[in-house]
């Protein structure tokens, strides 16, 4: 049992729902589209290298990853690529965007069990438009007390958010899949945190060392987490 926590946190992009999956099928339909000037894995990394540039200008989510796409498109062909391609990747990304919501399981049933015992929270990064039309897609808004779309998921960030709630850290609880983005600022900054791995993770999200902390445990699935939360 985690105890004196009052408000929980959850993250939005393969924690509650589908996500990541979704940019990597993406990314193989751009990598195709390459294929006659260089190897998939070799455009891969270059696309990944364009999304490191643009982060800081850009941020997250699929408007970004268009524009990465296509800058990447113009890079690998040296500006001979064929309009054609282009406009394969603009139609990629809009079908990112047209995407059904596809809950991951057991989360509206832990999201009913929680709430009324816990004020909930959505804390997500993304494009603003984007992350609002997934979350009313999903039909779970009427679960969270605030839905904060964060432009990045630092300490500082958090501190924020929490300022906002007027919540202490120590009374704070963080799920989500991503050990950089939603559990290490959280600890840094006293509160608790819940990591639910998910199959696969964007490069930039993965870090290479274990973490250990007394105020992090780390569950297989979503469903996982009520028993450390409901007595
Ligand atoms: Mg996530």
């Amino acid at each position: 049992m985690i105890t004196n926590i009052t408000t929980i946190a959850f993250d939005a992009d393969d924690t509650l729902w589908v996500n990541e999956p979704y940019f990597q099928e993406t990314e193989q339909k751009c990598c195709a589209l390459l294929e006659d000037y260089l190897p998939h894995h070799t455009v891969s990394q270059e696309l990944f290298r364009t999304e490191m540039q643009n982060l800081p200008l850009y941020g997250y989510g699929v408007k970004a990853f268009m524009l990465c796409m296509v800058e990447t498109i113009l890079r690998v062909s040296n500006n001979t690529a064929n309009p054609e391609i282009l406009n394969k990747a603009i139609e990629f990304g809009k079908e990112l965007l047209a995407k059904p919501v596809e809950l991951l399981e057991g989360v509206e049933d832990v999201l009913k069990a929680l709430k009324g015992k816990y004020r909930l929270v959505v804390a997500t990064k993304g494009d603003l438009l984007d992350q609002e039309r997934k979350l009313l897609k999903s039909g779970l808004e009427h679960y969270f007390h605030h839905i904060e779309i964060m432009s990045e998921k630092g300490e500082k960030d958090y501190k924020k958010l929490l300022r906002h709630l007027d919540c202490k850290p120590e009374n704070f609880l963080m799920i989500g899949n991503s050990l950089k983005s939603d559990v290490l600022p959280v600890l840094a900054l006293g509160g608790h945190a819940i990591h639910i791995p998910y199959h696969t993770t964007w490069a930039y999200e993965r870090i290479d060392h274990n973490v250990e902390h007394e105020n992090l445990r780390q569950v297989i699935s979503i469903p996982e987490i009520l028993p450390l939360l409901l007595s």
